[in-house]
């Protein structure tokens, strides 16, 4: 490979969304860059998007260094290969089978598979050590992160070179292992996964889900938005291949909904309808209202149990012009029970159905505790809704419970400053199930040693934009309470999937 004074030359395989993307980083760098495809339309069309795109960016000059070609021998001059054919394994080890015959043997042959093993790759080749992968991302040009895979025969030696390219591409690169899905693809299966079964089971519409994990937890994009931007076949290929590769791991089981989208040809913004319709080149509706506001209008005394499952709710409260009460004296306006199941919530609840009049409300905490359960402890069933208090921060909050509650419930959480988005009786309601299980996945990525914890932090921030690192946000919430809501899970479903690592369980003993 060159010097680090010079950019090598640069064989791209493939000419489509991705190749044309990787090739116009390489170009925009200074790279010489030679793009291939068996497609003549394709080239032409890859060709066009770069020259404009160099002549928007007052770089043209740099035009001069992109030869395009259809045939594989003009790569014995390039000095990095990295292939961006479509995702199927054989033609990608038919392709880098080819790439060692032509291509110089110091060269070094990189895939940008997002979920295939770049060990099966390299495998098919005479010189397996200078294979690895350079997984960019979509859209290639913007998203500044590029995981560089460190396939079981790949050198040292490889992988320096290949992360020394990416930051020379103006890249941020991570190491991980080749295990199915990398970093960025594994640990973001359960975003898509649980919010299908979410929708699956009827909780909640796919518009609510995605409301809330926006405005609730902060996420750019809720994961139905963002399937139809991908693509549903795109994302459901990831997850099939995921769960194929792990032989069947039931956290990236494939779900019915998304291969019924298949079937019906409604593949997102492509096809013009996902889960959203898109109307001439509308980008799909974006729900307003739900901005956080300041509340202030709170009356008279709320009564909050002690437990650390509603984390800044009595700041919350008493911002809102709420006093506060601890005692059961006097007629609170409604009484709200923060603790968890170990912190002793079922025998709060049962005493203060006891004590205070029916027309209470009684408020209670559903991140591991579910509906039908805290109605089971109580003698006034009809005051009980549960709530999600683990993601008070954000405008939007999710709650469960009897229709003739929610008026009542609704102004007492507008006084607060937050609007509760109702869903039907759910484990862990939507977000603790959602977020909890990312950081659950993370926690399983670090154990089996695809990255350390930082790297995937890092990743998730700039491969999809997460608002924050799963690890980070895992101890910010309390491992202990993140090990309780998959735990809560794991004891209503019964499955495996929602078994929470070893590595959790560890941290949440401290
Ligand atoms: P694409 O379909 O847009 O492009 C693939 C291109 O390869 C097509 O232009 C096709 O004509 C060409 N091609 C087919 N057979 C070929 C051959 N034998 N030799 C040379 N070219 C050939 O696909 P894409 O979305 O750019 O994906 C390419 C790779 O990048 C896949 O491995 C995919 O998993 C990975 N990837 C995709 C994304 C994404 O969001 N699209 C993100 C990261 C990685």
């Amino acid at each position: 490979m060159a010097s680090s004074s010079r950019l090598p030359v640069i064989g791209v395989i493939g000419a489509g969304t991705m190749g044309s993307g990787i090739a116009l980083v390489a170009l925009s760098a200074g790279a010489q860059v030679i793009l291939q495809d068996t497609y003549a339309p394709v080239l032409a069309k890859a060709d066009a998007y770069i020259k404009k795109f160099l002549e928007k960016k007052d770089k043209s000059a740099l035009y001069a260094n992109l030869t395009l070609t259809e045939s594989l021998d003009d790569f014995a001059r390039a000095e990095v290969v990295i292939e961006a054919a479509p995702e199927r394994l054989e033609l990608k080890q038919e392709l880098f089978a080819k790439l060692d015959a032509v291509c110089a043997t110091e060269a070094i042959l990189a895939t940008n598979t997002s979920t295939l093993s770049v060990t099966a790759v390299a495998a098919t080749t005479k010189h397996p050590a200078r294979v690895a992968g350079m997984h960019f991302f979509n859209p290639a040009p913007v998203l500044p992160l590029v995981e560089v895979v460190r396939a079981a025969q790949s050198s040292p030696a490889t992988v320096e070179a290949l992360v020394a390219l990416a930051e020379a591409l103006g890249k941020t690169p991570v190491v991980t292992g080749d295990t199915p899905g990398f970093i960025v693809n594994r640990v973001a299966r359960p975003f898509y996964g649980e919010a299908l079964r979410l929708l699956g089971e009827r909780v909640a519409g796919f518009e609510d889900i995605d409301r809330l994990v926006e405005q609730g937890a902060g996420f750019r994009m809720g994961p139905f938005r963002l399937m139809d931007l991908i693509g549903i076949d795109i994302n459901a290929g990831a997850m099939r291949s995921m769960y194929e590769q792990t032989y069947n791991e039931p956290r990236y089981r494939p779900h019915w909904i998304q291969m019924q989208k298949l079937a019906a040809g409604e593949l997102g913004r492509k096809t013009g309808k996902g889960f959203y319709e898109y109307k001439d080149g509308e980008k799909g509706k974006d729900e307003g209202g739900g901005m956080k506001d300041e509340g202030g209008r709170g009356e008279g005394s709320l009564l909050i149990s002690s437990g650390s499952f509603a984390p800044g709710l009595a700041e919350l409260a008493v911002k809102a012009g709420f006093t506060m009460s601890h005692e059961l004296s006097g007629r609170p306006v409604a009484a709200f029970v923060a603790a968890g199941r170990s912190q002793g919530a079922a025998a709060i609840v049962a005493a203060w159905d006891a004590a205070l009049e029916p027309s209470v409300p009684l408020l209670v905490q559903g991140a591991d505790i579910t509906l039908s359960e805290v109605r089971s402890w109580v003698q006034h069933p009809q005051r009980v809704a549960v709530f999600d208090g683990l993601f008070l921060d954000g405008a939007l909050v999710t709650a469960s419970g009897p229709a003739e509650l929610q008026a009542q419930v609704a102004a007492l959480f507008a006084s607060l400053g937050r609007q509760l988005v109702w869903v039907a009786e759910s484990p862990a309601l939507v977000l603790p199930r959602i977020v909890c299980q990312l950081i659950n996945e993370a926690s399983f990525a670090v154990l089996e040693g695809v990255a350390e914890g930082d790297t995937i932090d890092l990743a998730m921030k700039l491969g999809v934009n997460y608002p924050r690192g799963l690890l980070e946000w895992g101890a910010q919430l309390g491992w202990e309470r993140v090990l309780a809501v998959l735990d809560h899970l794991y004891a209503e479903y019964h499955e495996e999937r929602y078994r929470a690592s070893v590595l959790l369980r560890r941290w949440a003993r401290g």
